[in-house]
């Protein structure tokens, strides 16, 4: 078997560095191709040590170990659609990262997806581009990993609905009250996941969960109202697929991130993985319970936005990741996070999403919207 040449684009990040732990576990199959990473030049530079990427893209471009280091962001269009990649890792944000995944879509990679945001704001005009290239777009996230393999159980004809699994974050307990008061230090205490601070803290407000059913309607092509959330505290059911026979097919694991990582690269292969077994007689229970939208509002925005569609969730997106900055700056209180993704998504203009141009001058608005929101508190 020849080894299949992997790009990964946000190598030092969380997702990255999990990658990396997966491919140096199945040196048979894999190779990195190509490293890109933003910051983190240490890491960066250790990665390129263990691996010897042909490619590194870093937007500092003094060599490493003597090796060249391309510019972004046309050193992303160059490691993605080098010839030797397979697989691209799609594990960063923002313009760049769209622009690299279109890119290799039309270069005919095969595109392991770790970046909701790419799918939520472009969905739209992405989808579409994968079918026409026949491109796989492979879910990275533990619950859309989860429902593509529940997926393969059935003919979609028969499909009922999918239920998103949610752990609910560190705040489930808490009254609105009380949630006003909580601090950064309470946000990042993520109950199961090790994760980076803006999607711990989007976890914790269940904004995590909303994208997720954006990401779901886009990746598996299924309506709004066949898309259910449920909270389930221990994270062992990563997600369900219920078929109109009243069956339901479930991906379950203990949480590990490499799980879903190595099923993205390895499909339809399962070889071993370095996750823990689950031993069912040691989960005491499993539980779970109806989300309350009235408590995390940023569950309800996000599906409204989600079924307005356009460049609302765009707008959603980018509101949220201004104001959640914001929390983490201690600028603003986690109760003002919802209120600001509100305030920007009724002072948008909707429409259409036609091309990546509209995606990012929609992103642009809503960012520059939100900082004034929050600048005048
Ligand atoms: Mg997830």
């Amino acid at each position: 078997m020849s080894r299949l040449g992997v790009a990964i684009l946000g190598s030092t990040g969380s997702i990255g560095t999990q990658t990396l732990d997966v491919i140096s576990r199945l040196p048979d199959r894999f190779r990195v191709v190509a490293l890109a990473a933003r910051h983190n030049r240490e890491l960066l530079t250790a990665q390129v040590a263990a691996f010897a990427p042909d490619l590194i893209v870093a937007s500092d471009t003094e060599p490493i170990d003597g090796h060249r280091v391309l510019p972004t962001p046309q050193g992303l269009i160059d490691a993605v659609t080098h010839p030797d990649v397979d697989i691209v890792v799609a594990a960063t944000s923002g313009h760049d990262a769209i622009r690299a995944t279109w890119a290799a879509i039309e270069a005919g990679k095969t595109i392991a997806m770790a970046n909701k945001e790419t799918i939520v704001c472009a969905g739209d005009l992405i989808i579409p581009l994968a079918a026409e290239h026949g491109v796989d777009l492979r879910p990275v996230d533990s619950e859309h990993s989860a429902i593509w393999q529940s997926l393969m159980t059935g003919p979609r004809r028969d499909l009922a609905r999918i239920i998103l699994t949610a752990s609910g974050g560190p705040f489930l307990d808490k009254t609105r009250k009380e949630l006003a008061a909580v601090t950064v230090a309470d946000a990042l205490a993520h109950p199961n996941w090790s994760m980076g601070s803006k999607i711990t803290v989007d976890s914790a407000s269940m904004m995590n969960k909303g994208l997720e059913i954006i990401e779901a309607h886009h990746l598996f092509g299924v309506p709004y109202a066949q898309i259910d959330v449920v909270i389930h505290r221990e994270q062992i059911i990563h997600s369900i697929v219920e078929w109109d026979d009243r069956s339901a097919i479930a991906q379950l694991s203990f949480p590990d991130m490499r799980l879903p990582i190595q099923y993205a690269l390895t499909w339809p292969d399962r070889p071993l993985s370095p996750g823990t077994p689950l031993d069912f007689t040691r989960i005491p229970t499993m539980s779970f319970q109806q989300p309350d939208e009235d408590q995390f509002p940023l569950l309800r925005l996000a599906r409204q936005a989600g079924i307005e569609g356009g460049t609302a969730p765009t707008v959603l997106s980018a509101a949220d990741e201004v104001a959640v900055m914001a929390f983490l700056e201690g600028r603003i209180g986690f109760v003002d996070i919802p209120a600001i993704v509100q305030g920007t998504l009724d002072a948008h203009e909707n429409g259409p999403v036609l091309d990546l141009e509209i995606v990012f001058a929609a992103d642009h608005w809503a960012r520059a919207h939100a900082a004034s929101v929050i600048g005048t508190r």
